[in-house]
């Protein structure tokens, strides 16, 4: 199974930015081939790193998606809109998401429903709360995470991304066995839904991800790439990520 090194710019990069990363980054990873390597810019930016992107194998990322396909929807943006600009991928259910704008396990479910069936490919966030891991609720969080939110969503085209709320931008990484613990349980998960379908399914982990601690995270048996927020705004930075170094 290829890795998957995905870029979460979040709120980050006017167009002008993004476009001068693009151009300082293709040329550090054009030996890369054994990754897949996502970024994902702000909406603003779409259109112009599709374009900065044309005749490189990295992939192009929306950090959001609207269910509907066109209509009175102030502010909101299709599947089909993406993938206009460009897009192979969009990012569903982050944590900032369902924390910040009311993205509950349905609307992720309807949103991820959306993206799939206009051809996007998804990556589907879930993760739990330092106060829901303390009081020994991860495993129920997320399994209900996935239950809700890939009800009736095909196995194809979709990345899961496990990301601790406790350690996205806070510095603060899950160490090893944390990670391959619940990477675990995912796939279990995932093969209780999909069965033999659940071991083509990639698993991320997310939550500040650096070059430091890249390989010892990737070397987890159930860890099948990154999502990477900070770390991935320079472009040195997300190369050394991408770049990380496999077991033999
Ligand atoms: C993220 O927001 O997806 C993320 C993982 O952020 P960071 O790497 O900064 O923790």
């Amino acid at each position: 199974m290829k890795y998957c090194m995905a870029a979460n710019w979040k709120m980050n990069k006017t167009v002008p930015e993004t476009v001068e990363f693009i151009k300082a980054f293709l040329p550090m990873v054009k030996d890369i081939t054994d990754v897949e390597i996502v970024i994902s810019p702000p909406f603003t930016s779409l259109y112009a790193a599709s374009e900065s992107l044309k005749g490189s194998d990295v992939k192009l990322s929306a950090q959001d998606v609207f269910w509907e396909e066109k209509g009175a929807f102030t502010g909101e943006v299709s599947p089909g809109m993406l993938l206009d600009a460009g897009c192979r991928y969009v990012i569903i259910g982050h944590s900032e998401r369902r924390q910040y704008f009311h993205d509950d396990d349905t609307v992720v479910n309807k949103k991820i429903k959306a993206a799939h069936k206009a051809g996007l490919g998804v990556i589907f966030c879930c993760g739990e709360s330092l106060e829901e891991r303390e009081s020994g609720r991860t495993f129920d969080v997320i399994g209900r995470e996935i239950q809700t939110g890939l009800e009736g969503v095909s196995a194809e085209d979709l990345i899961i991304a496990y990301e601790p709320i406790w350690a996205i931008g806070t510095g603060k990484t899950a160490t090893k066995e944390q990670a391959q613990e619940v990477h675990a349980f995912i796939r279990k998960t995932l093969k209780t839904a999909y069965g033999s379908a659940a071991d083509a399914i990639r698993i991320l982990y997310g939550g500040s991800v650096t070059p430091e601690n890249v390989d010892g995270l990737m070397a987890c048996q159930d860890v099948n790439g990154a999502l990477v927020g900070g770390a991935s705004l320079k472009p040195e930075s997300f190369y050394k990520i991408v770049s990380f170094k496999k077991e033999s």
